[in-house]
């Protein structure tokens, strides 16, 4: 089933304690995408870059299947591009530029072979543009999953609270959803979100996993407990990626069909992490997913017989 995803394609500057890098290939729809092409070869991308941006990539993305034709390339300006520090737990960051370049003023173009997409993944933008995306689809797409970040809660919450009556599932990060919500437990926090609009909500965590919420219920999936991370940066990108590439894979949007999407874009996250950058989610084996996949089984079957 087609897979639309809409986001930013970027460069990123990162400092964690292990390493820096100078400007690299990142972005949220390009985690999105790179993890998602592990479960539909569907994929179509709506976003905007800058002449600056490198060619290379983006015959990765297509090598991994994805569609380009929504891709806007701006002559004579730059690409978005962000800069952040990791602090030591790696779980919790700075953010020490943001420079929106080719974003300020993007206009979203969704291709006319795009607008009936099944699946719709609006990756973290600004709430106006994630909005222009929806008014151009010519139906609603089975299910609408949106990112955002702290970024946009700071300077756009009017039009992100209006984006989010219109969505299925939303993914935020634990501290996000303390500040939409104002609650600092994470089930009264639940509770709030979900009377915004979104039918589910999924809290990352990090390094201690995600928690996916309905009315009713509630699932828990853990993070991989690694050896070794580089760089959590898009994590929560390749997990959404996983997460709604399963999902359009399985055509299934159940709560307990959810709780297998949590585990497979646990896994794609679980991957970017190991490398900087977008380097460890290129050119994966089918096998290589697999197995990550069983770990996550064999982490958390536990037998329990109450009498
Ligand atoms: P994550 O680590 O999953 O939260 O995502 C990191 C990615 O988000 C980076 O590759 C950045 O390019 C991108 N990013 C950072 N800030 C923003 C922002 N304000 N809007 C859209 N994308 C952003």
């Amino acid at each position: 089933m087609s897979l639309l995803v809409v986001g930013t394609v970027a460069f990123d500057a990162i400092e964690t304690p292990f390493g820096k890098t100078d400007k690299i290939v990142g972005g949220a729809a390009s985690y999105i995408a790179l993890a998602a092409s592990y479960f539909t070869n569907d994929i179509n991308l709506v976003s905007v870059v800058g002449d600056d941006f490198p060619e290379d990539f983006m015959n990765t993305l297509k090598k991994q299947g994805v569609s380009l034709d929504g891709l806007q390339i701006k002559q004579g300006q730059k690409s978005f591009f962000w800069s952040g520090r990791y602090h030591n737990d790696m779980n919790s960051r700075d953010t020490l530029d943001t420079q929106l370049n080719v974003l300020a003023d993007f206009d979203p173009i969704v291709p006319d072979a795009y607008k009936t997409c099944d699946f719709l993944m609006l990756g973290n933008l600004m709430p106006s543009v994630q909005q222009k995306v929806l008014a151009q689809l010519t139906k609603r797409p089975k299910l609408i999953v949106l990112d955002t970040m702290n970024f946009w809660m700071d300077i756009a919450m009017p039009e992100l609270l209006e984006t989010l009556k219109g969505i299925d599932v939303l993914t935020i990060n634990d501290s996000e959803a303390r500040q939409l919500s104002g609650e600092y437990s994470l089930v009264k926090a639940a509770q709030k979100i979900l009377a915004m609009g979104p039918k589910f909500l999924v809290i990352k965590k990090g390094e201690h996993g995600a928690l996916l919420f309905n009315n009713e219920e509630v699932f828990i999936a853990p993070a991989l407990p690694l050896e070794e991370v580089f760089d959590p940066t898009g994590a929560g990108d390749s997990f959404a990626g996983g997460f709604i590439g399963y999902l359009s894979k399985t055509k299934d949007i159940s709560f307990e069909n959810m709780k297998r999407a949590i585990i497979f874009g646990s896994a794609m996250a679980s991957f970017t992490v190991q490398k900087f950058g977008t380097e460890q989610l290129i050119g994966l084996s089918q096998e290589d997913v697999d197995e990550r996949v069983q770990d996550f089984v064999d982490l958390v079957q536990f037998d329990i017989s109450l009498i």
